[in-house]
């Protein structure tokens, strides 16, 4: 309990709602960090923690990049993130109870934290949901949820080639070797696209029947237990878990970029001063990630035609080519010229 303690008074976000379920043993935190843009807006995470105080400790920092990732797009919303820090699996009649219960606590905050879904919450979960609460976005004009998947996917592509313009002065991915470690739900559609505009791709998954039916699908290869880290490829695009970046790993890379869409890819604030040391080019998390983030936005503008939000989510490419410029220019970390960008566009909006 004193580490909860702790936690909250250290946090420099705006409130923490924590409710114990009784009936689940779920700890429910709603961290908002952030509403200077808007309403504070992030998805819910369903996961096992060590302790509670480790689940808060994630829903902290998500929500804190969850501000990050919407200034830098910068349309109109604020970050926050929900955990249900579950003690195990939670199925059937359980889980609609605890979906129920925490969409009721959503509900009452009557709109200051509008959620969708993060790791662990399966579309049915939203479906449960949105009998309870009013405010969960990326919901289409029929009522329908929109996977936002292929949009992040769209993003990483579109960020991937801002990249490869900015450092090889060719955005073509085609040719090029690409290893993509995860291939669930984004890397599962990057895979894909990938694949059509004429990459190698190399797939990395802990899951491997279901990297091996997407190889053979696209023509890939899977890593077949090999160390990902270390085999030489153009971009290593982390799609899977956070912290996947750090002194372990670092030194391992064997490539110039790294450029995916996992959550929290450095696991400390120093390895992107590694990555740097090494001249490996780092796409930030938050930026090229942002993909999900834009289309649904736009889809809560009343924009769902697919087409029209990719065009929208391709914005990430001109973003990402502008910090990798004032970067280059600064001599500093593209890490360190996206947080400028976001520290601009919420000074902007407090003053
Ligand atoms: P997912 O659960 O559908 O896919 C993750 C995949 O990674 C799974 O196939 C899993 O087997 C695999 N995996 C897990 N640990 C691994 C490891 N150590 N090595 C290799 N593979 C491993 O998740 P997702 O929705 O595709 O999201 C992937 C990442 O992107 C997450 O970090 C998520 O937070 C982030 N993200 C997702 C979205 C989105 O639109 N879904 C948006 C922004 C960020």
């Amino acid at each position: 309990m004193r580490e909860l303690q702790s936690l909250i008074e250290s946090w420099d976000g705006l409130a923490v709602l924590s409710h114990f379920d009784k009936p689940t043993g779920a700890w429910i935190f709603i961290c908002i960090h952030d509403n200077s843009l808007g309403s504070s807006t992030g998805g819910t995470r369903i996961a096992t923690y060590p302790t509670p105080a480790d689940g808060l400790r994630d829903g902290m920092r998500l929500a804190e990049g969850m501000t990050h990732k919407w200034a830098a797009v910068d349309l109109g919303f604020g970050g926050a993130k929900a955990v249900l820090a579950v003690p195990g699996p939670v199925v059937g009649q359980e889980r609609e109870g605890l979906l129920r219960r925490y969409a009721k606590l959503v509900e009452l905050l009557g709109g200051a934290f509008l959620t969708g879904e993060d790791m662990g919450i399966h579309p049915e979960d939203m479906e449960v949901m949105s009998k309870h609460t009013r405010f969960l976005h990326g919901f289409d004009e029929t009522g329908k949820k929109v996977d936002p998947s292929p949009y992040t996917a769209r993003g990483v592509l579109t960020g991937i080639k801002a990249v490869f313009a900015h450092r090889f002065g060719d955005p073509s991915v085609s040719g090029k070797r690409i290893l993509v470690q995860g291939t669930g739900n984004v890397g599962g559609h990057l895979v894909r696209m990938l694949g059509a505009e004429g990459a190698e791709v190399l797939l990395d998954d802990i899951d491997s029947d279901r990297a091996r039916t997407l190889a053979d699908e696209v023509g890939g290869r899977v890593m077949n237990g090999n160390d990902p880290y270390s085999t030489p490829c153009d971009v290593f695009a982390p799609c899977a878990v956070g912290a996947v970046l750090n002194r372990e790993t670092i030194p391992r890379l064997a490539c110039p970029i790294v450029a995916g869409s996992a959550n929290n890819q450095l696991a400390e604030h120093e390895d992107v001063e590694r990555l740097r040391e090494r001249d490996i080019l780092y796409a930030p998390d938050y930026i090229i990630n942002a993909g999900g983030a834009i289309s649904f936005a736009h889809i809560g503008r009343g924009i769902t035609d697919r087409d029209r939000l990719f065009e929208k989510v391709d914005s990430i490419g001109g973003t990402l080519s502008e910090i990798m410029t004032e970067a280059s220019e600064r001599g500093e970390s593209t890490l360190a010229a996206a947080d400028r960008r976001v520290a601009r566009v919420l000074a902007r909006a407090r003053s």
